[in-house]
């Protein structure tokens, strides 16, 4: 689970697995921007401030007694570079028939416990287990690195300290509580914590003991993991009893420059351009809003996005793993498989991408940072310029795009 304010598929912290999909790192050493011999006197500071925010002092040194900087966390904090794959490779990737099937079966085995989750949270089952999958391979790959050992030196580190340092605090806070012990706390680089991975703060401020023994534990107990998980999309925003994504066939011809994550419009509208489920039945021509989301642009696959996707691009805002467990979650509910759209589609290298971005900033456009990867901004620019060119507005970086913005008028 990441949150932090970034576009498409750019991490800069990531649950383990989704790094191992997504995210080179590099492993040439980064300098630090704090000295790290100033470390312990910084932790002497931190934990006064820690006592003063009304943490106990016997927490505070369970927890912080003889920790030390950790080079390695930093290294992994600078090292993340960017590897941007399609959505079509990542969601292969990641909801592979195994995943589907391993899905199914913990389903069945925790249906009990999902009818209760369902009645008091309103999030369906499989909306949890694509989660499930995707953040640890359902608890099987939680990260090893100690996270007090890692938010500390985060905290300590100049570049997002306010960030880190109130989620040490958080941190404490569930030792504390007694959810878990110091040394219990293990997951990947950031501080996430247990079958969700979860941020210190969420866990704080969501986690619950569903299977009533009196202690939130979302690294051991299931129970505990999904409902804490069900408790936080219930409190971003999911509604019970609606649908979150649909696959739809879509036609050759419609106002792409309508079709984004960010616009909503009422079905009618998608209805009456001739949008229709994958079978050919029409979509309700109602006003529920909804999204026409074109990962790959209009010749790739096409989903509706309805107002509970928005919970999953705020669990994590990349378009891609949001779409990728979005999808996941509506084939364990019994969805069809991915179509794969109207035709051919030409994935653009990273390094094309970026040639777009490059061209189109200096042309004065805003594409963000120029990474090779297409957010909102990049999406926007590229609009833009394929309607200036005649070219249907998708927003997609296509190699017709590419070719037009090269030859340089
Ligand atoms: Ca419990």
């Amino acid at each position: 689970m990441v949150r932090q304010g970034m576009t498409s598929i750019k991490f800069t912290a990531a649950a383990s697995l989704v790094t191992a999909a997504l995210v080179t790192t590099a492993t040439q050493a980064f300098a630090a921007c704090q000295p790290p011999a100033a470390f312990p006197k910084w932790l002497q500071g931190f934990k006064q401030q820690a006592v003063a925010q009304g943490i106990s002092p016997r927490t505070v040194s369970a927890a912080l007694d003889g920790v030390t900087y950790d080079p390695a966390t930093i290294a992994k904090d600078r090292g993340q570079g960017v590897f941007a794959q399609s959505f079509l490779q990542f969601s292969n990737r990641m909801v592979s028939s195994n995943r589907l099937q391993v899905g199914s079966s913990l389903l069945k085995k925790y249906a009990q416990t999902f009818a209760r989750i369902q009645q008091e949270y309103g999030v369906p089952g499989p909306v949890l287990v694509a989660f499930w999958g995707l953040e640890t391979d359902f608890g099987k790959v939680m990260g090893n690195m100690e996270s007090i050992r890692s938010l500390a030196t985060l905290s300590f580190d100049c570049r997002r300290p306010e960030k880190f340092s109130a989620e040490l605090l958080d941190a404490l806070r569930v030792i504390e509580r007694g959810d878990l012990s110091p040394r219990e706390m293990r997951g990947p680089a950031h501080g996430e914590v247990g079958q969700f991975q979860f941020q210190p703060s969420t866990y704080y401020n969501f986690a619950v003991d569903f299977d009533g023994d009196g202690r939130r534990d979302l690294i051991r107990s299931a129970p505990d993991s999904l409902a804490s998980a069900a408790n936080y999309l219930r409190s971003i925003g999911w509604q019970p009893n609606q649908p979150w994504l649909e696959q739809v066939r879509i036609p050759n011809d419609l106002p792409w420059d309508q079709a984004d994550v960010t616009i909503k419009r009422p079905r009618l509208f998608w209805a009456k351009h001739g949008v229709t489920y994958l079978n050919g039945k029409p979509i309700p021509g109602d006003n529920v809003p909804v999204g026409l989301v074109l990962p790959m642009g209009r010749n790739g696959p096409a989903f509706l996005a309805y107002p509970n996707f928005d919970v999953y691009t705020e669990w994590n805002n990349s378009l891609i793993y949001s779409l990728t467990a979005a999808y996941y979650a509506t084939r364990l509910a019994g969805g069809p498989p991915l179509a794969k759209g109207n035709g051919p589609v030409t994935v653009p290298s990273t390094a094309e991408t970026k040639e777009i971005q490059q061209i189109l900033a200096k042309r004065g456009f805003d594409v963000g940072k120029i990474d090779g990867v297409v957010g909102a901004a990049t999406r926007n620019a590229i609009r833009a310029n394929q309607i200036k060119y005649g070219l249907p507005a998708d927003g997609y970086p296509s190699a017709e795009l590419l070719n037009r913005l090269r030859s340089g008028r």
